[in-house]
């Protein structure tokens, strides 16, 4: 689903060059669920951004889906961000005056779905989550941990068959984040969904079956449970 070859990324800082990412491979097939850790400023997001197509590489080859991401014009690179993935950030990014139901049906709205069609599958999908009883009101009136489901329903509402989430549980306490990463492999193991995950938290890594650590831009380890190596 992910093919990275020599993949950079560098900033210029006035004179001064940052090199975020150096020089990154690496294979994720459809179904993985990956989870990314390493210290802050190591190239995490500057990863997912990229594979997001929020941001294009200074070197390398990225293609999803067996597309390459360069050959994509912006306004191609947008249809394919709303066929292709959803994301999911820690602050939740959610529309504070717009209804939950009318977050996660945005994306539809984009992918040119009419009103009635785009109501109908956000409220399914909120009802799926647990939900429903939340479509009327507007984020704010949410818990934390509440208001990333809302996130993750929106991330999921054009059916993305690849998840992108970027510290995820960051916000939240830990039996809240708990749940959501209950959801998470929930999708990934139920859906198929491919997830791949950047956190902190070498504990909720832990229980992932797909481990990359990364360290001042690079992969220093990429480890699997015995069990996912044998299948
Ligand atoms: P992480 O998510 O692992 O904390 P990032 O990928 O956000 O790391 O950042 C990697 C490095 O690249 C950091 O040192 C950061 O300061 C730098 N960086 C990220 N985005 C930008 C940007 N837009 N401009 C300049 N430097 C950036
Ligand atoms: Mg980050």
């Amino acid at each position: 689903m992910i093919e990275i070859d020599g993949l950079s990324r560098h900033y210029w800082l006035g004179e001064q060059r940052f090199d975020a990412l150096r020089d990154v491979s690496l294979r994720i097939e459809a179904g993985e669920f990956v989870t990314i850790t390493g210290a802050s400023g190591s190239g995490k997001s500057s990863l997912l951004n990229l594979i997001g197509a929020l941001d294009r590489p200074s070197s390398g080859r990225l293609v999803i889906q067996g597309q390459d991401l360069a050959t994509l014009s912006e306004p191609q690179l947008a249809a394919f961000r709303n066929r292709m993935l959803g994301f999911v950030f820690q602050q939740f990014q959610l529309l504070p005056r717009a209804s939950v139901l009318h977050n996660v049906a945005l994306p539809l709205l984009y992918a040119g779905v009419a009103r009635k069609a785009r109501e109908a599958r956000a409220l399914a999908l909120l009802t799926r989550l647990g939900l429903a009883e939340h479509a009327a009101k507007l984020p704010t009136q949410l818990s934390g941990g509440q208001q990333q489901r809302v996130a993750i329903a929106r991330a999921l509402v054009c059916d993305a068959p690849l998840l992108l989430a970027d510290e995820p549980t960051g916000a939240l306490d830990s039996a809240t984040g708990a749940a959501v990463m209950a959801l998470l492999h929930q999708l990934n193991r139920d859906e198929g969904r491919t997830v791949l995950l950047v956190t902190h938290d070498p504990g909720i890594a832990a229980g992932c079956p797909r481990r990359l650590r990364f360290a001042d831009g690079r992969i220093v380890s990429d480890e699997r449970n015995a069990s996912e190596a044998l299948t």
